[in-house]
């Protein structure tokens, strides 16, 4: 008997401790599983409200399902909840119809929880603590021509105050309905952040966004700047100094600052860069960990032991990155040789059916740096800069040309072709070493804001080639270039 009550006792203690602490303490497992949930059919950035409405409606079977209303041109914005527990957590994502990471991130998280696996338990626990609600794609119109504000070109995150955007006031209605304690505001940030003056891409930035204009911490906001820190020490085992903060400025058009205003603890998550990370897939899944992580601190409320103080510690956003730095590079220019760094950045420029993107690679500095850095870095101080020669071919002959044959035009000194027998398409040019030129010979000039093309040459031996901004290694294997430009 008193071994059988002693057994009961420990039992008891066990479930406390599941109940008391959930699985919250180390969600590894997780991580090294998260490929069963990733919704595979969102890859990249460019998915639109219908595939967004279809998986909304696989899930509608699992969640409470209903539209909120509808954006400036008539597509329908939906809520999603799941949960009967007393804390209530609301979640939306893409106010800024091109920042898709967190949305992948959401459906990843969705199936998570819809889930039938050895995590039972733990969804079991989230669902009987939480009453999670969900709002994906606020900004539809937005994400259909791939661009930051709303069709009537209004920035939603501006629009907390006057409302002026139907996707505002569902947003703010919604808010106003559920009184959530815990708002998530889910964002994508440039991709040129660095955490801290550093070469470390700010890869996820968090804010405690400020309630006033004297930015007073009060329980509200602690409880957001406690939930940071947690996430913060759980990403830096996956992202070593990758994790920044936000300017925390008060902005009353901000939903963030004025959410937190309402006495719900908000958190700003934006997705920056990650090298080799162009859509931001390995960025979906720190999303989709950090996400599951924080919502199981707040069941436990685990949170709670956190110390605030430790978010200043985190690194200040800050923007020291280009996509390209070439260091100590001697140029010649107005007949002066010089050494000097070139900035290079890519710019975006939206396919016509915004479902993709090129890029054109520019020289955004020119002169002296300190304290930037690049994700790709040369120092060119042992090596000649040397303009790229022409190569002229006909159209079939440059249809026909292999990534090898371009690969030892390269190396010889060409960076553009032009055709001999009519005029080359401008613009980008997809899947392709060379750039096409309708000049015979290039100008060769570099400078500010001008197309970033030129070798950099070892006693005439060119040993990297720099191509429409990317850099490419020619001691090393080369891989097809995102796009070259047509000039
Ligand atoms: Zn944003």
């Amino acid at each position: 008997m008193k071994r059988c009550s002693r057994f009961k006792i420990s039992l008891i203690g066990f479930l406390f401790f599941i109940s008391a602490n959930g699985f919250a303490q180390d969600l590894s497992t997780v991580w090294k599983q998260y490929d069963k949930y990733r919704e595979l059919s969102l890859r990249d950035r460019f998915f639109k409200h219908a595939d967004v409405v279809r998986l909304l409606k696989q899930h509608a079977v699992f969640f409470k399902a209903e539209t909120l209303g509808k954006s400036v041109q008539g597509r329908e914005i939906y809520h999603l909840s799941a949960g009967n527990g007393k804390i209530k957590v609301l979640l939306w994502s893409q106010m800024h119809g091109d920042e898709t990471t967190a949305t992948r991130a959401l459906f990843d998280l969705f199936n998570f929880l819809r889930a039938d696996d050895e995590y039972n338990v733990l969804r079991k626990y989230l669902l009987d603590k939480l009453e999670l609600h969900f709002v994906p794609m606020l900004n539809p119109d937005g994400a259909e021509m791939f661009k930051r504000r709303n069709a009537m070109d209004i920035d939603i995150n501006r629009d907390a105050r006057i409302l002026a955007t139907p996707e505002a006031r569902i947003l703010m209605d919604i808010a106003k309905k559920v009184k959530p304690d815990f708002g998530f505001n889910l964002h994508d940030q440039n991709v040129l952040y660095s955490a801290g003056i550093s070469k470390n891409t700010a890869t996820i930035s968090f804010l405690d966004p400020a309630y006033n204009y004297a930015k007073e911490r009060n329980e509200v906001r602690k409880r957001a700047t406690q939930l940071i820190v947690k996430m913060n020490s759980v990403l830096q085992e996956y992202i070593p100094d990758r994790v920044a903060r936000y300017n925390d400025d008060y902005d009353p058009r901000c939903f963030g600052d004025t959410f937190q205003g309402m006495d719900i603890s908000t958190i700003l998550i934006e997705s920056g860069g990650y090298p080799e990370d162009p859509e931001k897939e390995y960025i979906r899944k720190l999303n989709f960990y950090a996400l599951l992580n924080a919502l199981n601190a707040i069941a436990n409320q685990s949170y709670l032991q956190e110390d605030a103080a430790l978010y200043e510690k985190i690194p200040e956003n800050n923007r020291s990155l280009y996509h390209l730095l070439i260091r100590n590079v001697k140029i010649k220019k107005e007949g002066r040789l010089f050494i000097t760094n070139l900035g290079i950045n890519h710019l975006q420029i939206k396919d016509q059916d915004y479902k993709g993107v090129s890029y054109q690679g520019l020289i955004d500095e020119l002169g002296d740096v300190e304290r930037v850095y690049g994700y790709d870095e040369v120092n060119a101080k042992d090596l000649d800069y040397v303009a790229g020669k022409v190569k002229v071919l006909t159209k079939k002959e440059w249809t026909a040309l292999t990534q090898d044959a371009e690969l030892k035009l390269i190396r010889e000194g060409y960076l553009f072709i032009k055709w001999s027998d009519g005029k080359s398409p401008l613009g980008p040019v997809k899947k392709r070493l060379l750039n096409l030129n309708n000049k015979s010979k290039t100008d060769g000039q570099t400078g500010l804001n001008q197309a970033a093309n030129f070798l950099l040459t070892n006693q005439g031996k060119p040993v990297y080639a720099v191509v429409n901004g990317f850099l490419l290694a020619l001691d090393r294997p080369v891989k097809v270039l995102h796009n070259t430009f047509g000039y």
